[in-house]
């Protein structure tokens, strides 16, 4: 698509949030690249919500250009707000107590707006929109990505980062289907909420709520904010009422959730949580029906492992390699993990990237570890609603955005 480049270039396949990490990471080093993403321009889609940054943030941080602003100020979803990153538990039988992650100097924690996070990542990052990848030829001169308005383009590396119905993936698997759909249903809404209203939602979680609980067959029930408004008044809310159901079929259309109205979504979800404490069904009830999300998401993942994928020009990160079930919030962290993993191997070999055995197997190395760890991240992903089935038991306090719980006291807000 673009003229003569210098070796090694590097095609990237979605602009999402592991496509456009992986883009500052060349950008810092001086390699040649290209991000093509499918959607029409860069609002074209609603970006979804929250994320939980942890473990990585240093580290990220200084994998990116320098022109680039601190991550936390320009990402952080409570702003204005001073209150600490925090995400509580509520854990039948006793839904009274609370334990939770928060952020503190020595557990680092940045909530981020997920559409901040990626202008974060968009900075200065030219993307070629409307490029939807329908193909990829791989030979021994270069590898070559068509697109379906017919354009193509030549590099030495290709990189699917193309989310988790990725078609860099089902070229590589010869359009083999490997997605699994988890036996869970969902309901979403989404709300603005002000003064006591989202005081009384800060006070259960700053940023985010959790409850566990089986009653019936309710998995678990999530309230969040998305966004606090720049008065510091009001925020963006949304929650999520999850239930078990071995029927889910692997099409989502055919599920009962994809054709219902708004009425009979919010009316199932109040049904739902009926029997849980006043506090935690509020944010439920008082969703107006409007808020109701239609075609809520139904979850899916896909499990590689190691060595699943020979590695010639063509590798996959993130999504495309190991999508997983929201329930651990692990999934842009093994993203961005992964970006910074072929940043670093290809900023390492640069000079020999594809043309020798050696760097070869540095980049099958650099693919299988991402298929390893991510695997892994995909069954304990699997496990948190199933351990029986993933036959995993686990032990210690529970892990959330990469931090051991602990009891989290009420504390008095006000904003
Ligand atoms: C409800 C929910 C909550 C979550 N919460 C968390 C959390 O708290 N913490 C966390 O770490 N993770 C979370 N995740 C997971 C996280 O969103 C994903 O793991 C992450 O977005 C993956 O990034 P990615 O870049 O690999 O893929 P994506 O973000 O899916 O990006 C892929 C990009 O590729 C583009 N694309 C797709 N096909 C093509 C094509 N053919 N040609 C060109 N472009 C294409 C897409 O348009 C998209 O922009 C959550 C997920 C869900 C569903």
């Amino acid at each position: 698509m673009s003229a003569a480049q210098s070796a090694p270039h590097v095609l990237i396949i979605g602009g999402g949030l592991g496509g456009l990490a992986l883009a500052q990471i060349l950008r810092k080093q001086g390699i040649s690249f290209e991000v093509f993403e499918r959607d029409l321009n860069k609002e074209a889609r609603p970006t979804g919500w929250a994320i939980g940054l942890h473990s990585i943030i240093d580290e990220l941080e200084s994998a990116v250009p320098n022109d680039l602003p601190p991550l936390e100020p320009f990402v952080n979803h409570l702003q204005p707000l001073t209150l600490p990153a925090q995400l509580v538990f509520y854990t039948s039988p006793n839904l009274a107590e609370r334990f939770g992650v928060e952020n503190s100097p020595s557990t680092r924690i940045v909530r981020a707006n997920r559409r901040r996070l990626r202008d974060w990542l968009r900075i200065n990052i030219p993307i070629y929109y409307n490029k939807k990848l329908v193909r990829v030829d791989e030979t021994e001169a270069g590898v070559t990505a068509h697109f379906e308005d017919g354009i193509s383009a030549t590099g030495d590396i290709l990189i699917g980062a193309d989310g988790i119905r990725s078609v860099v993936r089902q070229c590589l698997l010869h359009g083999e289907d490997i997605i699994k759909v988890a036996p869970v249903g969902n309901i979403i809404g989404e709300l603005v909420l002000s003064d006591k209203d989202m005081i009384e939602q800060l006070q259960l979680g700053h940023s985010a709520w959790i409850c566990n609980i089986n009653v019936d067959d309710l998995i678990g029930v999530f309230g969040g904010v998305n966004e606090v408004h720049t008065s510091g008044k009001s925020g963006d809310y949304y929650w999520s009422v999850a239930w078990q159901d071995d029927t889910v079929p692997i099409h989502k259309s055919d599920y009962w959730t994809q054709t219902a109205t708004k009425e009979e979504l919010h009316s199932f979800a109040v049904q739902k949580v009926r029997r849980l404490p006043d506090k935690l069904r509020k944010i439920i009830e008082q969703t107006p029906v409007d808020g109701m999300k239609l075609k809520p998401i139904l979850y899916y993942d896909v499990e590689l492992n190691k060595g699943r994928i020979q590695v010639g020009r063509v590798m996959l990160l993130g999504d495309a390699a190991h999508s997983m079930y929201p329930f651990r919030g692990e999934g842009a962290i093994h993203a961005l993990v992964d970006a910074m993993s072929i940043g670093r191997t290809i900023s390492q070999n640069r000079g020999s990237i594809v043309n020798t055995p050696d760097t070869q197997r540095i980049l099958q190395d650099c693919q299988d570890e991402i298929l390893e760890r991510g695997a892994k991240a995909v069954r304990a992903s699997r496990a948190v609603y199933f351990p029986e089935k993933e036959k995993v038991t686990f032990t210690g306090p529970r892990m959330a955005w990469g931090h051991p719980s602990r009891p989290i006291p009420v504390k008095t807000i006000s904003v």
